[in-house]
């Protein structure tokens, strides 16, 4: 057994073509915009949507569309409005894809639970065979001895038996097709406990992480899955600061200013 803690890294965030988006500024008349962006390393996705919202209305300048007469130039002013306005759907263009690795059974179940806006790709505990069996345990959990005595114990039966069954199905044996190495493999995962630790690929856009870190920091969700989404929150905050700095935390949990934005 190996006692691990959940993590979340970020591999992808967007990355906006400057050159496209002057191309396509040009035709319209508003290069002026692209002129005050910051375009740092951070920039993009808060570029991404500010320009998604501005296409909307053809608000890069006064005047463009006669109906406009004036325009936030500050893009902090200019975010926490569509946020105000709960013009959500310009979020969906900036997606951020993060490796949950280390998170249990019981949280990628209720990861997987969130439908639009993500792509998931999981670790196949069909075709990865469990060798030792990872797992979390709460600090107040590591703070019993008896149990953590007994949990152990248990584990590490389960653990035995993962390597006794490979032993038995001669899984390491010369020349077993793959094949026959899944259908066991499949098979011997029934014997680990839904805290066994795996990982997935998990994106999600804007919108979709504005409304997740909410719903599993609240107090009533899961107390590991409030752990993961506690990290996804301020990674985002770093990210987007615009977008995702009306959340007051209490005691974990993040509380946004707009609700289902
Ligand atoms: C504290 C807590 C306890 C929970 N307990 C249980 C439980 O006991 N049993 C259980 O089965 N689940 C439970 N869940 C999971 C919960 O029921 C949802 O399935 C999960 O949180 C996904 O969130 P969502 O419903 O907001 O949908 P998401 O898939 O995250 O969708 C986001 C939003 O899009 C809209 N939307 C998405 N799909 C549709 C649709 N098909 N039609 C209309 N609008 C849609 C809704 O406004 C929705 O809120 C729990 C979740 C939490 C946070």
């Amino acid at each position: 057994m190996k006692v691990v803690e959940p993590q979340v890294y970020l591999v992808a965030r967007p990355d906006l073509d400057y050159d496209e988006v002057a191309r396509y500024l040009q035709e319209v008349g508003g290069e002026r915009w692209l002129e005050r962006l910051d375009r740092g390393e951070l920039d993009d996705p808060q570029n991404l949507v500010e320009f998604a919202g501005r296409l909307c209305y053809r608000s890069w300048e006064p005047g463009l569309n006669p109906n406009v007469s004036r325009v936030r130039t500050d893009q902090t002013d200019y975010l926490r409005n569509i946020l105000k306005s709960a013009h959500g759907s310009v979020l969906e263009h900036a997606s951020f894809s993060f490796v949950l690795h280390d998170i249990s059974r019981v949280a990628t179940h209720e990861v997987v639970r969130h439908r639009p806006g993500v792509a998931i790709s999981q670790e196949s505990l069909r075709f990865v065979r469990l060798q030792d069996l990872p797992f979390w345990f709460p600090e107040w959990a590591r703070e019993d001895e008896e149990l953590m005595k007994r949990a152990t114990a248990i584990l590490d039966q389960l653990e035995e038996f993962q390597r006794w069954m490979a032993d038995h199905f001669g899984l390491d044996e010369e020349g077993v097709p793959f094949s026959a190495k899944k259908h066991r493999t499949s098979f011997m995962r029934r014997f680990a406990p839904e805290g066994v630790a795996t990982g997935l690929v998990w994106t999600a856009n804007i919108r979709t992480l504005r409304h997740t870190i909410e719903a599993r920091t609240a107090p009533g969700a899961e107390e590991e899955i409030r752990l993961i989404f506690g990290k996804i929150g301020e990674i985002m905050r770093t990210e987007c600061p615009a977008l995702f700095g009306d959340y007051v935390i209490e005691d974990g949990a993040w509380i946004p200013e707009w609700r289902k934005v």
